[in-house]
């Protein structure tokens, strides 16, 4: 299945980064989703966790660590763990992932799933993303999984020099990838995918409710 998903959803739609593509055929996706659902975990869609929360499309999962071009070496901040996918794929290709998730059901599900995978070098925090994780601090990526108004200052104050954050930004129903690169000429940005993520809810980003 995750070899027929690699090869119809992902690579007819651009991807090239050998190394996400094989990323993503190891990762079982199936694990990250309730049992209930495992038979369309490679579907081409996002599918609900519980918490009106949902994992993301696999297309975004490779889009999203694509852009982040991951060679091996870095650490990793991603806001919004909700199954735990996403940083084990972000494990399989960098060397440290530190994850936060507000929802306390989700965060602990995902710590149980990674730790049944043997993923020994992803940490999982729960608390309010948009606040960073000031202790790791600097990260050479961060990728937000949840939808945000603009790139909460905190996180841009722990991003290091060269590094690089992909977020989907815009309004509360739809966004667009951006993909920021700290240069030492200042700071780029690139827009890409447009996009359908749930809210990123916190003190950086929008209100609950
Ligand atoms: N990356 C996930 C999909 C995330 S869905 C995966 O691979 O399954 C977005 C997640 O962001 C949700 O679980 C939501 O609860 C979480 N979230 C929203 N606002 C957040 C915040 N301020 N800090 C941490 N997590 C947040």
């Amino acid at each position: 299945m995750r070899e027929w998903m690699v090869s119809t959803q992902l690579v007819p739609r651009g991807i090239r980064d050998k190394r996400v593509l094989a990323a993503m055929k190891r990762v079982p996706r199936h694990l990250f989703v309730d049992h209930s659902m495992a038979n369309r975990a490679y579907d081409d869609s996002a599918l609900p966790i519980g918490e009106g929360q949902t994992i993301s499309q696999p297309y975004m999962v490779a889009v999203m660590t694509e852009l982040l071009e991951l060679t091996g070496n870095e650490k990793v901040l991603e806001i919004g763990t909700g199954s735990g996918y996403q940083a084990a794929v972000l494990a399989e290709l960098a060397k440290e992932v530190f994850t936060i998730e507000r929802v306390a059901a989700l965060a602990e599900a995902a710590i149980q799933r990674l730790r049944e995978l043997f993923y020994q070098n992803v940490q999982v925090r729960m608390g309010d993303g948009t606040l960073g994780w000031p202790e790791e601090a600097p990260f050479d990526r961060i990728i937000i999984t949840a939808a945000s108004p603009k790139i909460p200052d905190p996180l841009m104050d722990q991003l290091s020099n060269a590094g690089i954050v992909v977020v989907p930004v815009g309004g509360r129903y739809s966004q667009q990838l951006l993909k920021l690169k700290k240069t030492d000429k200042g700071v780029q940005e690139e827009y890409h995918t447009p996009c359908v993520f749930v809210p990123l809810i916190g003190e950086y980003g929008w209100k609950e409710g």
